[in-house]
């Protein structure tokens, strides 16, 4: 079966605080990361962090024709990864490429039966993703097979939430709105959305999105931002709980189980 195209962009706030990472000289004079080159076959660099406090807004698309197929019920084991390979082009900097490092080795850590790594030299062949500098960001769902593109745009998405949210979209996972169950937790103002972009707020059925046994959380690094699509500044997503709506900029619990329980690690 030819491999599906699903094609995800973010719109989400968020804010990022700190972030550090220890490293260490490899033999070959790389910078090279602990712990992700112990479970990689590929060099995977790393320097340290260099985070800025901001709020960042980002634009955001889907093709729903395509998720469909990508989402029916768990995504089969195609999609997923043994070794989640990135080339990152050379336009990125080195502040840049560290932030994708720790993103990288941060899901690494959640998910420990699979490969993360940072491939020094673009492939002629296999399974990666070839992160670049391009307008917005941006992810398929799931793995594709070959290479995949996705989306960091320098401006706009160069924080670790980001760059995580991004990937957990490569490893998978749709947004957390979009759950068969959403409607139970928050209310969708649709009269609040931009016209022609209700499709974002789209509800899926039990036969196309697996939950994970994980309950609904309105703060996933996956969810939407309260006023994401918004016309005229009105929340387009509102919690029947009252409280906040949105990704926090890190993983909680609920992601990192969600992960855990799609990749059975
Ligand atoms: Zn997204």
């Amino acid at each position: 079966m030819r491999s599906i195209r699903s094609f995800i962009v973010c719109l989400f706030f968020i804010t990022i605080k700190h972030a550090s990472c220890q490293s260490s000289e490899s033999s070959d004079g790389l910078v090279i990361s602990s712990p992700i080159p112990e479970r990689s076959r590929h060099i995977t660099i790393l320097l340290e962090a260099k985070l800025q406090n901001g709020t960042r807004l980002l634009d955001c698309t889907t093709n729903e024709q395509e998720q469909v197929e990508v989402l029916a019920g768990i995504i089969p084991s195609r999609f997923r990864w043994e070794n989640f390979s990135v080339f990152i082009e050379p336009s990125f900097g080195t502040d840049e490429r560290t932030l994708i490092n720790t993103a990288m080795d941060r899901l690494s850590k959640v998910l420990p039966c699979v490969k993360f790594g940072i491939l020094s030299i673009k492939p002629s062949s296999g399974d990666y993703i070839n992160i670049k500098n391009g307008t917005g960001c941006s992810s398929n769902i799931g793995k594709q097979g070959g290479a995949q593109n996705m989306s960091l745009h320098s401006r706009g998405c160069m924080s670790v939430g980001i760059i995580m949210h991004e990937m957990i979209h490569a490893l998978g996972f749709h947004h957390e709105q979009c759950r068969p169950d959403r409607d139970d937790f928050v209310v969708i103002e649709l009269e609040n959305v931009q016209p022609g972009l209700e499709h974002n707020f789209k509800k899926y059925s039990d036969s196309q999105v697996n939950t994970f046994g994980v309950a609904y959380d309105q703060k996933s690094i996956m969810h939407y931002d309260s006023k994401a699509f918004t016309k005229n500044g009105q929340p387009t997503i509102v919690a029947k709980n009252g409280g906040a709506v949105g990704s926090t900029g890190d993983l909680r619990k609920s992601d990192i189980t969600k992960l855990k329980n799609m990749y059975k690690c």
